[in-house]
């Protein structure tokens, strides 16, 4: 991944510094309305514009409520404006990805391909209850899944069983009997290979991941504890074996490197161990290698993205903060410690000072940055959490697409994609109609 060397937003012209345009938009948000539970406080912040094109590609297009229904509109509860901008998204990310296509896949994954695109739209059908998202969510799905039959990928973001998990909820929610039994039959023939890694994107973690967002969607031994059972010993032995080196309980390699992060790193791998039926030396060693990062983290509060690493660049879900304070909050829920849940509120407040990002997706994006808010409102209940999140929201619906048609944001390699781009900016503005229930996709559970 290559990340701008000055990755962070400011807006001299505007106020002092980004977080301080931010700090006075929480305000306002604070001001003038206190009820924290849908997307229709965006729409109070000032100059909520339509949206132009980002990308000076597509025609313009007309949307009236008759053509949305005003049920629609009803249910959602929202000012037509926000309306517009978040479903005119949603209708260029299909457009991009699917549509233009010619409903072929080419890549697809979550993290770039059409599958984010089917996971934007099941997104779509919870917030709004239609079941053309869901059909449509599903013709793509159908399309991965013929488009991944012979890789030999396995994770949820990057690989096969995103395809086979996804393709399972779909089908149940559809009433498809036949289909469901088929992409279960399908997740259960995914082998892991022996060399495979054991990280988030493209790891054992990543596939431990797809299981239990089968358990929790299809139900509870979806997958057996038991075929579960032995790749957490496997994920288990490895970071031991590495971690005797050192000083951290488990520790892994990627490409070399010692990462830290969400994505590549320990933050996703005990993410995704936190959902396992551990043992208790296994949960000591799961609290072991948090508490080593939170003591070890940098001086500024952030925390490097590879072991012994001193550069403090990055504030991303994928490397820094962000992806932390999720875990941390994670650790908070699972075992209840208090270290956890006041070391991901420290985290959290890097993610306030430093990652209104360049860039608007969800991997290394705003739009990630945003889960930070939403993650620990839900922890904490505290609402100064849901306004600086409504912040983040409101910034990147009311500048980001200016930003980058001007130059100045980053549209991302795949500028519709969910992890990269506009599909990841759709889909956060979705999970503020209800806040609480807000979940990082394919993160948290
Ligand atoms: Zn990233």
């Amino acid at each position: 991944m290559d990340f701008p060397a000055n990755s962070t937003l400011h807006f001299s012209p505007l106020a002092a510094d980004g977080r301080s345009l931010l700090s006075e938009r929480a305000a306002t948000l604070r001001g003038r309305d206190h009820r924290p539970n849908s997307i229709t406080r965006l729409s109070h912040c000032p100059s909520l514009s339509p949206l132009p094109n980002p990308l000076h590609k597509v025609p313009s297009i007309c949307i009236s409520p008759q053509t949305i229904g005003t049920h629609k509109l009803h249910f959602w509860g929202v000012r037509i404006s926000g309306f517009l901008s978040i479903y005119v998204l949603r209708f260029w990310v299909v457009r991009d990805t699917w549509g233009s296509r010619g409903k072929r896949v080419k890549d697809y994954s979550l993290y770039t391909g059409a599958l984010g695109t089917a996971y934007l739209l099941f997104k779509a059908y919870q917030v709004t209850k239609d079941g053309n998202e869901l059909n449509l969510c599903s013709e793509i799905v159908k399309a991965c899944d013929s488009a991944s039959a012979d890789s030999g990928k396995v994770t949820f973001i990057c690989g096969r069983a995103g395809v086979c998990a996804l393709g399972a909820v779909i089908a149940k929610h559809t009433g498809d009997e036949r289909l469901l039994d088929y992409y279960l039959r399908q997740f259960k023939e995914i082998a892991i290979p022996r060399e495979s890694p054991y990280e988030l994107l493209y790891g054992r973690a990543g596939y431990l991941w797809a299981c239990s967002f089968l358990n929790k969607h299809i139900g509870n031994n979806t997958i057996p504890t038991t075929h579960m059972r032995s790749i957490v010993d496997e994920v288990i032995m490895a970071g031991r074996h590495l971690g005797r080196k050192g000083r951290c309980p488990l520790m892994y390699e990627w490409h070399g490197k010692k990462y830290w992060g969400a994505a590549h790193g320990l933050a996703g791998i005990m993410h995704a161990l936190m959902d396992m039926e551990l043992k208790p030396d296994e949960v000591e060693d799961v609290k072991g290698t948090l508490r080593y990062m939170i003591n070890n983290r940098l001086p500024s509060g952030n925390y490097p993205s590879s072991e012994g690493s001193e550069n403090d660049r990055l504030v991303h879900w994928c490397h820094g903060a962000p992806g932390l304070t999720l875990t941390l909050v994670k650790a908070a829920e699972v075992f209840g410690d208090k270290e956890f849940s006041q070391a991901a509120v420290d985290a959290g407040e890097v993610v306030w000072k430093r990652g209104l990002l360049k860039r608007v997706g969800i991997c290394h994006g705003i739009s990630g940055n945003t889960y930070v808010f939403l993650s620990l409102y839900r922890m904490t209940g505290n609402e100064e959490y849901l306004y600086r999140a409504k912040a983040f929201a409101c910034f990147l619906l009311d500048r980001a697409q200016n930003l980058i048609s001007e130059g100045k944001m980053h549209g991302g390699d795949r500028p519709y994609s969910l992890f990269e781009g506009l599909g990841g900016m759709a889909y956060t503005c979705l999970d503020m109609v209800d806040p609480q229930m807000a979940k990082f996709p394919g993160y948290e559970l």
